[in-house]
């Protein structure tokens, strides 16, 4: 008996730790004594080198094994957070996103994190917040010595302060001057009382009552149950007090000391959105958009993750944000496409929520007035509840739809004869009207009168797009931009003519029709300036009759009260696209678009333009409903085994040269094949060219996979990533996995 082997008691920790990389695999560190005393947990992010840089990494976790020689790994460098950055909750969904898209996980976790942690920066300390009150003297004296025209100014702000006990300074200073508040600080009618964050004040929580439900909102609020996870999917047309219903499951969530997650889909709808938070519920609003400062961005985050802001509301990434204690979780418009992540890690952030709030155990609403054939066939198979409200709330109707046929019409500038007297009509009763048109710019394409030359972009398989008013032709998927052509550069002819008509030329033709009237283009183009969303809804909100001329921008939730007649110049654009989900697509435009007309007093018209007025689907869409029009398209993607029917992949590649990106998508399906034999249970389509197959100088590829059970799919994938990272010839394209891709 021999007894020389030292014990193995003094095992060295090693960490493995993500990085920001393309690699589908974590690395192996060493924790060197400096740090065996508190050494970096799960979550927390230490610098370690990597190749020749100093890298900002995650744990993943803490461990005595490893794949490599121990002497051969590198030490980790510093301990950044003491405390793990992110919850394990949040932890176990990121782990269940990279698995699920087959996307390597530090991209994932690096790409969710604010820029200034991602840096390694440390988390701001709980924000330093000042607020206001009224004095006792203000309550009993303010009105009167605010009296007079010069004052409107302090006595507002007196009025706002009024309606709460306390108020945050930035919130005052969002429309207030500083002087403004100054002065009535000096005359002792209002006082900055405490600094620091403020717990929910639960006796003073509403800042205005909520609205009696009626009898379907009573319903469905009845249904939903605040407690414990579950997934419903509010259907109701819109206008039907989703949101009502919303605000109300909030307060229930909010009363027991949670947090809500409302995500929405566009960043132009926040303000609105955020407006209607704050006026009702006296409690911290942090927001998370792509709008913010990295500075904005990492104090919401800190708000959301100490728990100092009750709610948070954002778009697709804050499904990523961590929070304290989360009690709901709401994703409105959940059919919107802005959820997916369309480049990289393309998650959807609505499936994603539905897994978070399932492992946080709470509730998740989905709402929508024309719900995702996804979310139907979930509510079908019992997965989802489904709760309908199929009527207008309050003494809204639901608008009525005309078609012009635009064959038989004479049509100027995308506006037909027929649609022209109804908006002149509408505007001669003061009323407004929204005229829409998903074409940005001023014509679609330049065109040689004499040869029919057509100005193209030199990166994409596309036409230039004319913007008049900056004199440009610009690609509107490369952001490619040069002068006008006033030559034909083909046969030198010298009749370069706009052809097609955009949102700009509408407008321009509008204004000329109504001089007198505004009229507002609301797309990318004009929304890009600071405020200036604010001033079409201040417009809009004096109720003056004007006329809205825009993009899908303007389909997408807003509400206005004042609209009766919604113009669709072109209604036919989505029934002819080879996705498979073009009709889905623009039964919701549609619908959508048309939900925007009457929603206040008076009854709302929506005029169709198309060239195939008895197409049976805008038949269908137009003399039913969208629950009708969906229940068709379900069929028919059954038919064509499509999804939600069977599961689709897509992997992706581009490259510089096209042959390339073929030529690697070619391998990979013979790698999947043997992995998985095409047939019974998987079947591959391609390598096929993109829809666009040349964007930005790249040429792009598709793989797809379809099956009929996830757990295959996910099977197949999992092994043909680690194959597809070692082929030569990734080197030479880019390359990625689409899970329930959303366009082809
Ligand atoms: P949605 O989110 O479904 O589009 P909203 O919640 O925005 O609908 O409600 C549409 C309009 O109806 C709003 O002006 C809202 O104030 C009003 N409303 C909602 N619920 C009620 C109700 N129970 N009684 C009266 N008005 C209501
Ligand atoms: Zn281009």
């Amino acid at each position: 008996m021999s007894h020389s082997k030292p014990s193995n008691n003094a095992k060295p920790l090693i960490v493995r730790v993500a990085v920001l990389s393309p690699l589908r695999r974590t690395f192996d560190y060493l924790v060197t004594d400096e740090f065996v005393a508190a050494p970096p947990q799960r979550g927390c992010r230490v610098r370690v080198s990597f190749g020749k840089r100093e890298v900002i990494g995650l744990v993943i976790e803490q461990t005595h094994k490893s794949d490599f020689a121990i002497d051969k790994l590198k030490p980790v460098v510093a301990v950044i957070d003491a405390e793990p950055l992110l919850p394990e909750s949040l932890f176990k969904l990121f782990i269940w996103a990279a698995n699920y898209y087959h996307h390597p996980i530090g991209d994932a976790l690096f790409n969710a994190l604010p820029v200034r942690l991602r840096l390694g920066q440390s988390l701001p300390l709980p924000k330093v917040t000042k607020w206001w009150r009224v004095t006792d003297t203000g309550k009993e004296r303010g009105q009167e010595m605010l009296r007079g025209g010069r004052l409107h100014k302090q006595r507002a702000l007196l009025d706002e302060l009024s309606k709460k006990s306390l108020t945050r300074q930035g919130n005052i200073l969002k429309f207030y001057t500083r002087a403004t508040l100054q002065r009535i600080e000096e005359k002792g009618i209002a006082e900055l009382v405490c600094i620091g964050p403020q717990e929910v004040d639960l006796d003073n929580l509403l800042l205005e009552q909520p609205l009696s439900l009626n009898p379907s909102q009573q319903e469905a609020m009845d249904a939903i149950d605040c407690h414990g996870f579950n997934t419903w999917l509010i259907d109701g047309v819109t206008g039907s007090g989703k949101t009502e219903i919303y605000l109300q499951c909030i307060e229930k969530v909010i009363r027991y000391g949670r947090q809500a997650l409302v995500m929405i889909p566009e960043i132009s709808l926040t303000p609105q959105t955020e407006k209607r938070f704050r006026d009702r519920f006296n409690v911290e609003v942090a927001m998370m958009h792509s709008g913010l400062t990295d500075q904005e961005r990492l104090e919401s985050w800190t708000e959301a993750a100490t728990g100092q802001a009750a709610i948070l509301l954002g778009t697709r990434s804050a499904v990523f944000t961590p929070m304290k204690n989360p009690g709901i979780i709401i994703i409105d418009e959940e059919h919107d496409q802005s959820y997916k992540q369309q480049d990289g890690f393309r998650y959807s952030a609505r499936d994603l929520a539905v897994i978070r709030a399932k492992q946080e155990k709470i509730p998740i609403i989905l709402g929508s007035a024309t719900p995702s054939l996804e979310s139907l066939h979930n509510c079908e198979k019992k997965r989802y509840q489904h709760l309908i409200l199929s009527t207008r709330a309050g003494d809204a109707q639901p608008p009525t739809w005309s078609m012009v046929d635009l064959k038989s019409e004479q049509v100027e500038s995308g506006v037909a004869a027929s649609t022209l007297n109804a908006i002149r009509e509408a505007i001669h009763n003061k009323q407004q009207v929204l005229v829409f048109l998903n074409r940005r710019g001023f014509a679609p394409a330049m065109l040689c009168h004499y040869c029919g030359f057509c100005a193209e972009c030199p990166n994409c398989d596309a036409r230039l797009t004319v913007h008049r008013r900056h004199q440009r032709l610009i690609c509107h998927h490369c952001n490619y931009k040069r002068g006008l052509l006033h030559w034909c550069p083909s046969c030198r002819g010298d009749r370069m003519v706009a052809a097609g008509d955009g949102t700009e030329r509408s407008e321009a033709w509008l204004q000329e029709c109504f001089p007198d009237t505004p009229v507002l283009r609301v797309d990318r183009d004009t929304t890009r300036k600071k405020n200036a969303m604010q001033a079409m809804y201040d417009t809009v909100d004096s109720g003056a009759p004007c006329i809205l001329v825009g993009t899908q921008m303007l389909a997408k939730g807003h509400h206005f009260a004042n609209i009766t007649l919604v113009a669709v110049l072109d209604a036919d654009s989505g029934l002819f696209s080879p996705d498979f989900r073009s009709h889905e697509r623009l039964g919701q435009l549609l619908t959508q678009v048309a939900g925007r007309s009457g929603r206040g007093k008076m009854a709302g018209k929506v005029i169709l333009q198309s060239h195939q007025p008895d197409h049976p689907l805008l038949e269908v869409l137009t003399q039913q409903s969208y629950g009708e029009y969906s229940t068709l398209l379900r069929k028919q993607r059954k038919q064509a085994e499509l999804p939600p029917f069977k599961q689709l992949i897509l992997v992706r590649a581009d490259a510089a040269h096209a042959q390339n990106a073929e030529a690697f998508l070619q391998s990979a399906r013979q790698c999947a094949e043997a992995i998985f034999p095409s047939g019974e249970t998987v079947n591959y389509l391609g390598p096929l060219p993109a829809l666009m197959e040349r964007r930005n100088s790249r040429h792009r590829y598709v793989l797809q996979i379809s099956g009929g059970r996830r757990s295959d799919l996910n099977f197949l994938l999992s092994q043909l990533v680690f194959e597809l990272e070692k082929l030569p010839m990734a080197r030479h394209v880019r390359w990625g996995v689409d899970v329930d891709p959303q366009e082809l």
